[in-house]
């Protein structure tokens, strides 16, 4: 039984008013959600007054990124240990945005998974091929290297506290979501990975949420495949009654929880 999960990526877009706006228009508008949890994942910066609007709501707050290490002379960086401290609930990594423009390595990105975890944090780790890839016939070769790389060295129990996105490229930002069957595909060979990675009853528990351009019209045909576990929703996110509309329709229906 999973329950579907819609994380927003606010991305680097607004101040601390803005993001406080928005976190409280998403507040006011999924006051009781039913059959689906949410969590924001605003800037570094408006993390703080994000956790404050949002605390004591049913709605999760989130980062975009972390490094591996705890503290140190990383200039720039921010580690797990801060976003403990902000009690964030989740954190993204391996998002396209950072494998491709800053050129994020699938090593690098298993440590920020294993150090994520170790302290507590719920890693959404991103994976997904580019428009050449899929051309090129390599759609399950990319996720599958992706996968196998970012959950190296985890045992079961960690993998359990993993969430996965599987986010194409070639979809992110461009208003061309993949296809519910071209998502699903996807979806149900990384399911199979981790099954076989760490058993089916892990496999059969994690959550699968697929991202690029969802949007209130699309979101309702892609969670109702049942290997989709809900949505890594970018743009869509800044707008609070679009992002409302596609939790309500990512929710399972009839119940808190989709099999
Ligand atoms: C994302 O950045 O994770 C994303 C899916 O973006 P968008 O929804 O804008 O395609």
């Amino acid at each position: 039984m999973r329950t579907p999960l819609v994380v927003g990526n606010w991305k680097m877009h607004g101040g601390i008013a803005e993001a406080r706006e928005l976190a409280l228009a998403v507040r006011d508008g999924l006051k009781r959600p039913r059959g689906v949890e949410v969590v924001v994942c605003p800037p570094f910066t408006a993390l703080p007054a994000v956790a404050e609007v949002l605390a004591g709501s049913p709605i999760g707050w989130g980062a975009q990124n972390a490094h591996w290490e705890d503290k140190g002379a990383f200039t720039g960086e921010i580690s797990p240990v801060m976003l403990v401290e902000l009690r964030c609930r989740l954190v993204i990594l391996g998002h396209s945005e950072r494998r491709h423009l800053f050129r994020e390595t699938d090593e690098e990105i298993n440590r920020k998974v294993a150090a994520a975890l170790r302290h507590g944090l719920t890693p959404l780790l991103c994976v997904g091929e580019t428009a050449e890839e899929r051309r090129q016939g390599l759609t399950f070769t990319v996720v599958e290297g992706q996968l196998r790389a970012g959950l190296a060295g985890l045992g079961s129990p960690q993998m359990e506290r993993c969430l996965l996105a599987y986010e194409p490229v070639w979809a992110i930002g461009t208003g061309v979501n993949a296809t519910p069957a071209q998502a699903a595909e996807v979806h149900g060979y990384l399911r199979g990975l981790v099954s076989e990675l760490a058993s089916k009853e892990v496999a059969q528990s994690l959550r699968i949420l697929y991202g690029g351009s969802v949007k209130a019209d699309n979101a309702a045909a892609l969670t109702q495949e049942p290997d989709i576990d809900g949505a890594l929703v970018g743009g869509a996110s800044l707008q609070a009654p679009g992002f409302i509309t596609i939790a309500r329709k990512s929710a399972a229906k009839g119940g808190p929880a989709k099999e």
